[in-house]
């Protein structure tokens, strides 16, 4: 690989959140990133035959679908709602032919983290049957510890690699992000798990800002922080992960600048701090 390659580059379309998907589309394309990472959202009435049809014109490959999961709640009654927004996600990816679908796992702030995690484990193996008959894989993304209250009860690699013992399926694997993975002292060894158990489906890239002023959508390009990603990347390509390297900011600071110069910062940003 030379230091050039942005063929393994792949970019989440909340990264450039002011453009609609078309437009991302064609303007990854150009820059010479061929591969994509579609958030829900953007799929809001939109016919995906058309969509499908405007990415294999620009050579677009997607790489997975973001996001399902939220399956922990007090009430049964949204439970199963969570369920029903999962199966939907399963079936869009199936026709846009997404080979993954990211899972934030879910957590509610009027009930115990063990009470959520029961929940998400049940969710999970409530929809694995229709994944596993789409052929499209779930990947549990370990959420950082800040976000446990609401978004996910799921913290740590060796969490979503103990699920993936307990529910075994080829279909249900793990997706590392350095921003909410890299404080773990248990990092390296639990990537090695992961990659023996062939979990690691996917890869997501971005920077963590000291001091970070929103916790939510503060994230840095890479280099901009303190996470040490060259390090993590090759700790996950040793464990035998080959895929894309993904690029997923939420930047209200990017998000406000000229999208085509923040497309330019990434490919900067990759080339000099991933490669
Ligand atoms: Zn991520």
């Amino acid at each position: 690989m030379t230091s050039n390659d942005l063929s393994k580059l792949a970019i989440h379309t909340i990264t450039t959140k002011p453009w609609d998907i078309d437009t991302a589309i064609s303007k990854y394309s150009e820059a010479g990133i061929h591969n994509i990472t579609i958030w829900r959202q953007y799929l809001e009435d939109k016919n995906l035959n058309a969509i499908k049809k405007n990415l294999d014109e620009q050579k677009m490959r997607i790489v997975s679908l973001c996001r399902g999961g939220f399956f922990a709640h007090p009430e049964k009654e949204n439970r199963e709602m969570a369920i029903h927004d999962n199966e939907s996600a399963i079936l869009q990816a199936a026709e846009l032919k997404t080979p993954l679908i990211v899972l934030v796992c879910g957590s509610h702030p009027a009930q115990s983290l063990e009470e959520s995690r029961k929940q998400i484990k049940e969710g999970i193996e409530r929809i694995l049957p229709l994944a596993e008959d789409k052929n499209v894989r779930l990947g549990i993304e370990p959420l950082h510890p800040m976000y446990a209250d609401s978004r996910s009860a799921i913290n740590t690699l060796r969490q979503a690699n103990d699920i993936c013992r307990e529910i075994e399926s080829r279909h249900l694997g793990v997706v590392v992000d350095v921003y909410h993975l890299w404080w773990d002292p248990q990092l390296e060894i639990e990537i090695r798990r992961c990659g023996q158990m062939e979990k690691i489906f996917a890869f997501h890239i971005c920077d963590w800002i000291s001091p970070t002023t929103d916790l939510l959508n503060d994230r840095g390009l890479m280099g901009e922080g303190c996470i040490p990603i060259h390090q993590i990347k090759t700790w996950v390509e040793e464990a035998g992960f080959n895929g894309t390297h993904e690029v997923e900011i939420f930047s209200n600071r990017y998000w406000q600048m000229n999208q085509d110069k923040f497309l330019d910062l990434i490919k900067k940003s990759y080339k000099d701090y991933c490669l």
